[in-house]
This record gives C-alpha cells, sequence and structure tokens, in this order.
C-alpha cells in the first residue's frame, strides 16, 4: 500500500500521545522528533520537511493545544491539518474549458505512465463527466508509441488521431483539436514524448506544442516510485511549461511515498490524480484530505462509500441483505459478493481505507490475492446446485470431486466450507443482537 512505512511509523508515535490530558514541551519535542525522521525516511524534501516541522511545533504549543480538552487528539488533529495543506488543501480537478474542446496536453519522461495515463483519464472522464474525449498521438520518437495508444483506443472504443511519424508533433496537435472541434469532441488529451532525461529539445517540442494549442491543463506524469526525482523533474517541467497540474503514477507500488508528500510544496503545482495499477480504471482523483486521513490511521470512508457506489448495483445488495436476514445466503450468492466487492479494487488497498484496520491483528498479513479468490470461486463452481444451496450434504466423495473439478485440493475444499460456515454463524449472531437491542449498532 501507498504510504505504508510512513503511515505506521506516525501511528506508532501518536499512540503514545493519543489518550493524554496534558501536553507538554518535552512531548511536542520528542513526537516531533519521531515524525521529522519518519518524514525523511519516507523520502520527503528536506526542506518541506523543515518547515512542516516548524509549523507543528508553533500549533502544538499554541491555544489551540493548550486550551483543548484532549490536548493528545488536538495535537493528532494539527497534523493532519498540516499533511493535508501540504498536499495541497482541497482537491484540484481537472478545468473544463467553456469553449469546448477543453485540450489536455499530457507531458512527462519516458517509462513513467504518459500513455496508459491518457488512455486513463480519457476513460475517466467520460465516465463521470459523460464527455466525448479524442485522444492525439503526438510521440513520434519511441516506436511503438502511436501503436500503443491505438491499442489503447480500441480497448476504450475511443477515437485516436494520428498521422503517423512523419509529420511534425506540433502539426499533429494542431490538427488533432480541429478534427475535435468537427468532429463535436468534448476533449482531446494530446499524448506527447517522453525522454530518458530532461533536455532541451523535448522541452522546445513542448513549448512548441503548448504554442500551436494553447492548453486548458498541461498536466505532468510522474513515477512515484522515482522519489525525489520525480519532484525534480516536476521542477524542471515547471519551470519551462507552467505545469498546471501532476498526475503520480504507480503509487500502488510506492510504499514510502516522499514525492506525492513534497511535489506541492517545492512546485506549487497540486497532484490531481494518482495512478493505482495497470490497469485503466486505476486512476484516482487526488483527496489532500482523505490521503492525510488514510497515512494518519484514520481510514477513507469517503473514497470507499464511493467505491462502493461505483460498482455495486443497488438493488442487488437490497436482496442480498434480505437474503442475510432470512439466512437462505447459498454459495451462489457468496459468489456474486465476491464479484462486486473484486470490481471494487485489490482487497488489501480496500481494507487500508477502513479506519482502525491497521490495528486488527494479522490484518498486516492479510494479503488476499487475485489467485486466491480465483481459487474460491473454481471451488463454488464445481459444486452442484444442491450442494450450493445445502453445503451440509458434501461429504468426503463429493470433497474429492470438487477439488479435483476446480483443480484445487480437498484441504481448500474444507478451508472454504468451514470460512462459509462460520460466516452463517456469524451473520446469525449478528442478527439475534439486532433483533435484541433494535437501536443498537451490532458492530460496536
Ligand atoms: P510512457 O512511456 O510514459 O508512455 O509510459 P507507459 O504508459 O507506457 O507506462 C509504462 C509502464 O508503467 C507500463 O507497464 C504501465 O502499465 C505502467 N504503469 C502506468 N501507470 C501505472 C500505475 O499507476 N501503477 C502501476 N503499477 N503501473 C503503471
Amino acid at each position: 500500500m501507498a504510504f505504508e512505512n510512513l503511515a505506521d511509523r506516525l501511528q506508532e508515535t501518536f499512540k503514545k500521545i493519543r489518550g493524554k490530558g496534558k501536553v507538554s514541551e518535552a512531548d511536542v519535542k520528542q513526537m516531533t522528533r519521531e515524525v521529522r525522521l519518519a518524514l525523511l525516511e519516507a523520502d520527503v524534501n528536506f526542506k518541506v520537511v523543515k518547515d512542516f516541522i516548524n509549523r507543528i511545533k508553533e500549533r502544538a504549543v499554541g491555544q489551540e493545544v493548550l486550551k483543548s480538552l484532549t490536548p493528545g487528539q488536538q495535537v493528532i488533529k494539527v497534523v493532519q491539518e498540516e499533511l493535508t495543506t501540504l498536499m495541497g488543501g482541497e482537491q484540484s480537478k481537472l478545468h473544463m474549458s467553456n469553449k469546448p474542446p477543453t485540450v489536455v496536453m499530457l507531458v512527462g519522461l519516458q517509462g513513467a505512465g504518459k500513455t496508459t495515463t491518457t488512455g486513463k483519464l480519457a476513460n475517466y472522464i467520460r465516465k463521470q463527466q459523460n464527455k466525448k474525449p479524442l485522444l492525439a498521438a503526438c510521440d513520434i520518437y519511441r516506436p511503438a508509441a502511436i501503436k500503443q495508444l491505438q491499442t489503447l483506443g480500441s480497448q476504450l472504443d475511443m477515437p485516436v488521431f494520428a498521422m503517423g511519424d512523419k509529420e511534425s508533433p506540433v502539426e499533429i496537435a494542431k490538427q488533432a483539436v480541429a478534427k475535435a472541434k468537427e468532429d463535436h469532441n468534448d476533449i482531446v488529451f494530446i499524448d506527447t514524448a517522453g525522454r530518458l532525461h530532461v533536455d532541451d529539445a523535448l522541452m522546445e517540442e513542448l513549448e512548441n506544442i503548448k504554442e500551436a494549442t494553447q492548453p486548458d491543463e498541461i498536466i505532468l506524469v510522474v513515477d512515484a516510485m522515482t522519489g525525489q526525482d520525480a519532484v525534480n523533474v516536476a521542477e524542471s517541467f515547471n519551470e519551462r511549461l507552467g505545469l498546471t497540474g501532476v498526475v503520480m503514477t504507480k503509487l500502488d507500488g510506492d510504499t514510502r511515498g516522499g514525492a506525492a508528500l513534497s511535489v506541492k510544496a517545492v512546485t506549487g503545482t497540486p497532484i490531481k490524480f494518482v495512478g493505482m495499477g495497470e490497469k485503466l480504471d486505476a486512476l484516482e482523483p487526488f483527496h489532500p484530505e482523505r490521503m492525510a486521513s488514510r497515512i494518519l490511521g484514520m481510514g477513507d470512508v469517503l473514497t470507499l462509500i464511493e467505491k462502493a457506489q461505483a460498482t455495486v448495483d443497488e438493488e442487488k445488495a437490497k436482496e442480498m441483505e434480505k437474503k442475510m436476514r432470512t439466512m437462505s445466503f447459498t454459495f451462489d450468492d457468496f459468489l456474486e459478493q465476491l464479484s462486486q466487492v473484486r470490481n471494487m479494487g485489490p482487497l488489501d488497498e480496500i481494507l487500508g481505507m477502513m479506519p482502525g484496520a491497521n490495528k486488527i491483528k494479522g490484518m498486516k498479513n492479510l494479503k488476499i490475492d487475485d489467485k486466491q479468490i480465483g481459487h474460491i470461486e473454481a471451488i463454488i463452481r464445481s459444486m452442484t446446485p444442491a450442494e450450493k444451496t445445502d453445503p451440509d450434504i458434501i461429504n468426503a466423495s463429493r470433497k474429492k470431486r470438487i477439488a479435483n473439478g476446480s483443480g484445487t485440493s480437498i484441504q481448500e475444499v474444507n478451508r472454504l466450507l468451514k470460512q462459509f460456515k462460520d460466516m452463517k454463524k456469524m451473520m446469525k449472531q449478528m442478527m439475534g443482537m439486532t433483533k435484541g437491542k433494535k437501536k443498537k449498532n451490532p458492530f460496536n
């Protein structure tokens, strides 16, 4: 998970201060020392860390904490607010022009994820805002770049404007915008060329495309895993082009998070989106406040709800609830639930958004991978309809047949049967509780 190490360190630090009825200057000193080390270890720019710590120190010994009834918690709130500010404060959305087409130019070094992000962003904007995008292939240097964008376009069923690799990128960009006007596309995403390093020729070409197309957004795509290099790249691009936003990719693989925490403070350019995987829907709008909560172990319930709303069918959810209440929940329903949860994204990431999830014992080692879920699905699919509704009839010979049919082992079949039984038992208990004390939340 992104920010994993930083989150662990900070949560460890705050455990000591959370319940304190009085926070002394020595407590603050100790805490800021630990926060400082944690941030440096997460590869946050040292100057950014220094300013950050100074602000925390100032506020932590100030009136708002001293006068508070729960000073320990107040200090943590100060850190959360400052972390939010550090990452840009408010969410920064993609700016849409009121004179379509909106022109979005994507820039960045090779391998940062520019072409993939072009597809992801277009997909996002079409889904969320019902816009009609056009993709423009202006990387004429990397041999497979045009083909890659065309493949993305056909996966997404979206038009791609290309003129091969003989025309100049400036000309292609200009004509793409004209074509978008003609075809009534609301938004054009220009996928530009990257290089291995920032160089003058590249910058000049990008400046010319900017001049020719007057983009509404110039978005830099950077790889979070390159840490402070990503921040330096952002500074160079910003100086020459004047960026309007950053998409930070590969945050799914970045356990440190230093670049994501430094880029706004160093360049003044906000992160607008983060890439959380290779798939075309693995793009999230960046909410500084929610991210700060995630880092401090307070969870991110809002994102979780949004993900659920986007993927879970409401009718089906109601039906499922009824089944749970009447105890008629079968393996078929289990399969259905599994696929809905799976659509929300990788399970460990979803669990990471639940408040306090990191405190549940063993949660950290709970790596539920796709392969494991695949096995569960295969086992259920190998059951007969009678077995799915009444698992009690599954005897030794049936188990053997199911294991063979699903390409798994008898142990795995046993494990799933036990889990299902436990789950039903738990549901029964929960239902019993809600019946007895109607007003009380059974999860408390
Ligand atoms: P470009 O050279 O900047 O156009 O980079 P590409 O779009 O070709 O991406 C380079 C590699 O990074 C590809 O293998 C992508 O699948 C991968 N990639 C892009 N974004 C993400 C992300 O958010 N997470 C992960 N894990 N991989 C990504």
